[in-house]
């Protein structure tokens, strides 16, 4: 097969190289209100990558970006932190036979951090992509959380625009009784 990046021959659906490149990760941090939003690119460096999500291809995509930033950020992470840590994706909804973000959260298992999947689905299914601040929150996707209360969280979402649905999933966690200690992205819109 060829690499999704540079085209050129390669066993793995991103090749050496490209892999080489990516490691070097822009990595920043947001405050939307009282959460911190940390990302690891700008949107714009691995657009092509995450337009993959729904995709066949997509699975792997994802699969390969997330053993190459969240997998060593939670092992890096629990080592500094003896609690139990629970893994909750925003809206881990099934769309072209996986859940994009459902393969982020496989890649930070560990026998001290577990992914909670599809624990916090939207019940409005609404797109926003290209859509203003105000539509987003005139239409909100009115999540549900029916994972596990008083436990320490991170919630993890592929991309962070303007950070509305992080905002609005914390908000859902807490009125359950979850601490959410922050959240991870794998690229931020912002640049
Ligand atoms: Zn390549």
């Amino acid at each position: 097969m060829r690499c999704y990046t540079c085209t050129r021959l390669s066993y793995a659906i991103i090749c050496k190289d490209c892999k080489d490149t990516l490691l070097g990760t822009t990595m920043g941090t947001r405050h939307i209100g009282s959460l911190d939003v940390i990302s690891f690119y700008k949107y714009s460096h691995i657009e092509s990558l995450l337009l993959t999500k729904h995709k066949p291809e997509g699975y792997r995509i994802y699969k390969a970006l997330a053993e190459m930033t969240m997998k060593p950020f939670i092992e890096e992470f629990i080592e500094s932190d003896d609690r139990i840590v629970y893994i909750i994706g925003v809206d881990e909804y099934v769309s072209g036979g996986y859940a994009h973000v459902a393969v982020l959260s496989k890649a930070m298992q560990t026998p001290q951090s577990i992914p909670l999947f599809a624990s916090l689905l939207a019940q409005n299914r609404v797109r926003y992509a290209g859509k203003s601040l105000a539509f987003r929150r005139h239409h909100a996707r009115d999540f549900k959380y029916t994972g596990k209360s008083h436990i320490d969280a991170i919630l993890i979402d592929d991309i962070i625009t303007t950070g509305t649905t992080l905002k609005e999933a914390e908000k859902v966690l807490i009125a359950s009784g979850v601490n959410v200690l922050f959240a991870l992205t794998l690229a931020d819109v912002l640049e």
